[in-house]
């Protein structure tokens, strides 16, 4: 097997009143927020679905199904974190992750830096090897009629 492995992930989740608006474990003040069972993370839970994919290990639905009460708010991070600890348990470990986070309102710029920062913490790398970045959806869609937002990331990982 080659040493290297790609993966990637995609992930939407609806936008709500009442719920809190969380990217990358990092709380947005915002008007709506995302539906979910968990914190609804859709930042994370695509980087997730990348990192299982890269190893052909399935989706994060397999690994934490919404119909699991243990999974009921969770903290997407702390999820993120278990996935990575399963790809290093492989003998695999992060090149580097991108990814383009897809929402019209409010503005991701301001955030990216301390979601960078989170997700490089949990998983024990630098900053440098995370790339987020942000987009509208020129107000197409749901996604530009301000209903969801989407999150494709990518993942490159190297054999131990
Ligand atoms: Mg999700």
């Amino acid at each position: 097997m080659a040493g290297l492995r790609i993966g990637n992930g995609y992930d939407l989740h609806t936008l709500v009143e009442g719920r809190d608006l969380i990217l990358g474990g990092v709380k947005i003040d915002h008007s709506k927020g995302l539906l979910g069972h968990s914190d609804a993370d859709v930042l994370t839970h695509a980087i997730m679905d990348a990192l299982l994919g890269a190893l052909s290990l399935g989706d994060i639905g397999h690994y934490f199904p919404p119909t699991d009460d243990r999974w009921k708010g969770a903290d997407s991070l702390k999820l993120l974190d278990q996935v990575y600890q399963l790809v290093k348990s492989k003998g695999w470990q992060l090149v580097n992750l991108d990814s383009v986070i897809l929402a019209e309102r409010p503005k991701m710029k301001p955030h990216l830096p301390m979601m960078r920062e989170k997700i490089a913490a949990v998983m024990g790398v630098e900053p440098e090897t995370i790339g987020i970045k942000a987009t509208t959806n020129e107000k197409q869609d749901a996604v530009g009629a301000e209903g969801a937002i989407a999150v494709h990331a990518v993942v490159l990982l190297e054999k131990v």
